[in-house]
């Protein structure tokens, strides 16, 4: 079986300090919070997911063979079809994910990013255990997480190589996936929130009992024109700063 998300290395528990991080009083009894990477915890439409496409049509072409048209036909079919493209890779043209994974994501990512201010600070003072969940491989990551000092927060990362279920790919919005990492992580999906900039990721996570946050983002792709908020998401926020102004972000935290 494949291991589960990798563990970091932090230390502490968060603060205990603010408006939210009153209304717990035990661990067991804390919300744990899955959050989504990019347009969750940083803004990807300033310049990164630019240089996201560049890289993965250029892995396409250089692994294949192909043109920039035929890689660019390629990775939006296998994108739509597996949720990524790496996934469509491997299972038609029998490339290791892991060495597409890094042509894909070779760029050096400090340049890139664009996020709120003092995140650290604010994850903190969120109560309750961190989980990352994202699509994305796993080195880019925790490249993104170091750069923005927020690595620490997270108690376990999972990337898009951890989310296999018996030898197959099963990224979000898969609700065997929601279970496999709640099962993983020994998480009642009660006492789980996943904080997301999608909504199909956030429909998958309500289908496994799980409670949802919508991060609602301009930069997230077909974000423009969506209002109102879906009947399978708990609360709408912009951003990170904007869970801690609640005074009890989710039914039951
Ligand atoms: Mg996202």
């Amino acid at each position: 079986m494949q291991a589960p998300g990798i563990r970091t290395k932090r230390a502490r528990v968060p603060g205990m300090s603010g408006t939210v991080a009153n209304s717990g009083t035990t661990a067991d009894r804390q919300p744990v919070w899955l959050f989504d990477l990019d347009n969750t915890l940083h803004d990807t439409s300033h310049k990164i997911f630019g240089e996201i496409n560049i890289g993965m049509t250029a892995a396409v072409m250089d692994s294949l063979g192909v043109d920039e048209a035929t890689a660019n036909i390629l990775r939006t079919k296998y994108w739509k079809r597996y949720g990524a493209t790496m996934i469509g890779m491997v299972r038609h043209h029998g490339i290791s994910a892991d060495e597409f994974l890094h042509k894909s994501h070779s760029f050096d990512v400090r340049p890139l990013i664009r996020a709120e201010r003092g995140l650290a600070a604010k994850l903190n003072r969120l109560p309750g255990r961190k989980v990352l969940v994202t699509n994305a491989p796993l080195h880019y990551a925790r490249a993104v997480l170091k750069h923005l000092r927020i690595l620490r927060c997270f108690d376990s990362l999972w990337g898009v190589e951890q989310m296999r279920i018996h030898g197959h790919y099963r990224p979000k919005p898969s609700v065997a996936l929601m279970r496999h990492i709640l099962a993983h992580e020994g998480i009642d999906p009660r006492r789980a929130i996943l904080v997301e900039d999608t909504l199909d990721n956030l429909r998958g996570a309500r289908c496994a009992g799980m409670r949802t946050v919508h991060v609602f983002h301009p930069g997230t792709p077909f974000a423009h024109g969506k209002s109102g908020r879906p009947d399978f998401v708990d609360l709408r926020v912009n951003s990170v700063g904007h869970l801690l102004l609640q005074k009890r972000p989710v039914r039951g935290s």
